[in-house]
């Protein structure tokens, strides 16, 4: 049996008939008082309360308010059977409502998000070893032996065994009348397998070493603390931070990884397996509702001792949290941009601060925000300088394009194709990293100048050729890709502009025909397991040359490969986005570090029309801190994050004037604002303006750090009541500003 981690006691408890405080998922701004059921309940536990006609899930929160006619209390009508949140958890859900302006509510749906927790705990069949010895020995009946055996007393269920031993069913089954297998009914939502924090890990390095010796320390020490564990991709991060796990299991504390993209989980299952002997748990949008259930209650109940997951992982009931890491701390995709607005990484800081976790940062290229906070002596740094083992970060220079007088139909510059050239011809592999997916950005008509946009939003629409179509990267809208313009109804005079990969591919193919091309872009594989094919095709096959997007720039190694084009360093630069230099240095960076992984040194080229913008300059240079300092005291004399506190507020709605006028009505009366001292600037239309039909407009406000933004917004935006067909939402801390 998995030793259960022992839960804090709980010190409220409310004896039956008093009246406790039920805050549930509903869209109710507040709790409802509830009589205590049959033998009382206690604080946090999970409940099943009557709502009108309905059941609804809710949470204990503390003692009733009362003053009304108590015989009217309608009674708590079941306590379900899992771990009561504790009151830490109560106070972060509470803490991240206030600060991102949440309904409690919708913060509880987030905790609670794990179908099924109000039925009955269902029953199934597990199978574990008993004492007997099968009549007959088969080659299949063995395997089934030797697997029980491996895994000392666990239990598997039927499939679960009958996939690692790669038998049939029946087999086991056959094995049960004999004595030799026991079949037993427990509880669907069974214990994760046990890690075992004591097996060896790889022999690190003196670096590696130094940097798992002060997480030790961090983790055992049982107090918060945040450490920013910065290498570059490949150094050995990862290795680093499972020493810190390993530490926090010994403890008999939970650890939470999360990293950015659900791709990368599967290789890290595999490496945790490696490492500590079994699975950790996995929470993300892959892993199917009655794996989210088990999750859920195992979490709560100590049955896991790890979790890797998405951002909402944090949400998860952990009994004792010891250690948060954030992979890849930098990436964008940790702000959720619907639902509840907030950044994942802030929020296992907030949520460390509770628990007295440790947290990891790691990352090749950390935000600003983490370089900021460790600059001020908040964080802790830890470098990993080199490469694990012999490989080095590549050689950067930039192609000028403004001396390449390219024709407008091709996008490899002579100088970066003479250089895939010279890889093909050692046998070596090249990257031509483009972020953009489809064929062409932009599709034009010769005839009267129509650019085809996207019917919902502002945005223009992408030709797929691959697909056949037209798609938005917006809103996801598609149309086939129409004969004649939609406007001045000529045929055959639509033509792209500008390069996709598919494009890209297009003209490599034509450029390189002896060799073999891979086109790496999310759209172009069904599934992750796809990708994940092509991928370790790529990294084992021959493959000369790889065309790939972003995707492309995250976590995968190809040894061989040497050379990295990127076809648009400037492309990240364009538009107002003040967080624009800060991610082309970080895309840059990520994307040249694919170069020259194993023994063989890298280059990367950088085709660009501005060699002298002091972005490119300084990716070139590989001069990381001074981009940093420089990028920071720009953001400093400007007042924004994370100098400054900025809120977006946006409305959204059908009708454009409409959304307008309520704009202009809470520009006109931004006295809360100005009472502490805010900055109102718009409305103006959002970065992204329209969605699926909907307008949106958004007035940011722009704070010090320290003013009390919160409340103030709240008063501000009080003042004006909304019709329904109008959505207010409040971004605090938004990505772009
Ligand atoms: P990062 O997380 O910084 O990208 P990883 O920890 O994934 O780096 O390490 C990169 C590669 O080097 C991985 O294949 C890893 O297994 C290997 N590696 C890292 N440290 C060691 C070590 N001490 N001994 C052997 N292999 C190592
Ligand atoms: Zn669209």
């Amino acid at each position: 049996q998995n030793a259960y981690l022992t839960p804090m006691s709980q010190t409220h408890f409310f004896p039956e008939g008093t009246l406790v405080a039920v805050l549930t998922c509903e869209p109710i701004d507040r709790s409802l008082d509830y009589k205590a059921p049959v033998g009382g309940c206690e604080v946090g536990a999970f409940v099943e309360v009557p709502l009108g006609p309905r059941k609804v899930l809710g949470c204990v929160w503390g003692a009733g308010r009362g003053g009304f006619d108590l015989s009217k209390a309608r009674a708590v009508s079941n306590v379900l059977d899992v771990a009561p949140m504790r009151d830490e958890m109560r106070s972060f859900l509470e803490k991240v409502a206030d600060y991102t302006l949440t309904p409690l509510a919708a913060m509880l749906r987030l905790a609670t998000r794990a179908p099924g927790l109000m039925n009955p705990p269902s029953m199934q069949k597990v199978y574990r070893r008993g004492e007997g010895q099968p009549k007959r020995e088969t080659e299949a009946r063995t395997r089934v032996l030797d697997v029980l055996d491996e895994y000392g007393g666990l239990a598997f269920t039927l499939k679960e065994l009958a996939d690692t031993a790669g038998v049939t069913p029946s087999v086991i089954k056959g094995l049960v009348p004999q004595g030799v297998i026991f079949e037993e009914d427990t509880p669907r939502d069974l214990p994760y397998g046990r890690l075992d924090p004591a097996q060896a890990g790889k022999e690190l390095s003196g670096p590696q070493e130094g940097a798992a010796k002060a997480l030790r320390i961090s983790v055992a020490s049982q107090s918060y603390s945040t450490t920013l564990l910065k290498g570059v991709t490949g150094s050995g991060k990862t290795e680093v931070y499972l020493e810190a796990v390993a530490e926090c299991l010994a403890q008999g504390r939970q650890a939470l990884v999360l990293l950015p993209e659900i791709a990368l989980t599967a290789e890290f299952l595999t490496r945790v397996e490696e490492r500590f002997g079994a699975k950790p748990a996995e929470w993300h949008s892959g892993v199917t509702m009655t794996e989210r259930r088990r999750v859920w209650k195992m979490v709560g109940a100590g049955g896991a001792q790890m979790v890797i997951g998405a951002r909402s992982a944090l949400y998860l009931p952990f009994q004792n949290l010891g250690l948060i890491v954030v992979d890849e701390e930098h990436d964008q995709s940790y702000k959720q941009e619907d639902g509840v607005l907030y950044s994942a990484r802030d929020m296992a800081v907030l949520r460390a601060t509770f628990c007295s976790a440790t947290v990891v940062l790691a990352s090749a290229t950390p935000s600003l925000e983490s370089w900021v906070n460790v600059e001020a002596g908040k964080y802790t740094r830890l470098d990993l300088e080199s490469r694990f083992g012999p490989a080095v970060m590549p050689d950067m220079h930039a192609l000028d394009l403004r001396s390449e007088k390219m024709p407008a139909t091709r996008f490899v510059s002579d100088a970066l194709a003479r250089a895939v050239t010279k890889r093909i011809g050692l046998g070596e592999q090249s990257l031509l990293f483009l972020n953009r997916r489809g064929y062409a950005p932009v599709t034009i008509c010769r005839a009267c100048g129509h650019q085809i946009a996207c019917d919902h939003c502002d945005a223009r629409m992408v030709e797929h050729r691959f697909l056949k179509r037209l798609v938005c990267h917006q809103c996801g809208e598609t149309k086939p890709m129409p004969e004649a313009c939609p406007s001045c109804q000529v045929e055959g005079r639509l033509a792209p502009v500008g390069p996709g990969v598919e494009r890209l591919a297009e003209e490599v193919t034509e450029r390189f025909p002896d060799a073999k091309v891979s086109v790496l872009s999310s759209d172009l594989f069904g599934s992750a397991r796809a990708l994940k094919a092509a991928i370790r095709e790529i990294a084992e096959g021959d493959t000369d040359i790889v065309i790939g997007t972003q995707l492309v720039a995250k976590g995968h190694n190809f040894p061989n490969l040497t050379l990295v084009g990127v076809i648009d360093a400037d492309l990240g630069l364009q538009g107002s986005d003040l967080r624009a230099a800060e991610r082309t240095f970080q895309l840059m960076r990520q994307v040249a570090g694919r170069a020259g992984r194993s023994e063989k040194k890298g280059v990367a080229l950088l085709q660009t029309y501005q060699p002298e913008h002091p972005v490119i300059r300084a990716i070139i240079a590989g001069d990381e801190e001074g981009f940093w300092r420089a990028e920071a005291a720009e953001r400093k004399m400007a007042g924004v994050p994370p100098y400054g506190r900025m809120a977006g507020i946006i409305l959204s709605g059908p009708d454009l004037a409409q959304v307008m006028d309520i704009g202009n009505a809470l520009a006109r009366r931004a006295g809360p604002l100005q009472q502490v001292g805010a900055q109102l600037f718009g409305p103006a239309p959002a970065p992204i303006a329209r969605v699926r039909g909907r307008h949106r407009i958004r007035l940011l406000v722009k704070a010090e750090k320290t003013a009390p933004i919160q409340r103030a917004l709240s008063a501000w935006v009080g003042q004006i009541k909304l019709p329904g067909s109008v959505r207010l939402q409040i971004d605090i801390d938004p990505q772009s500003f």
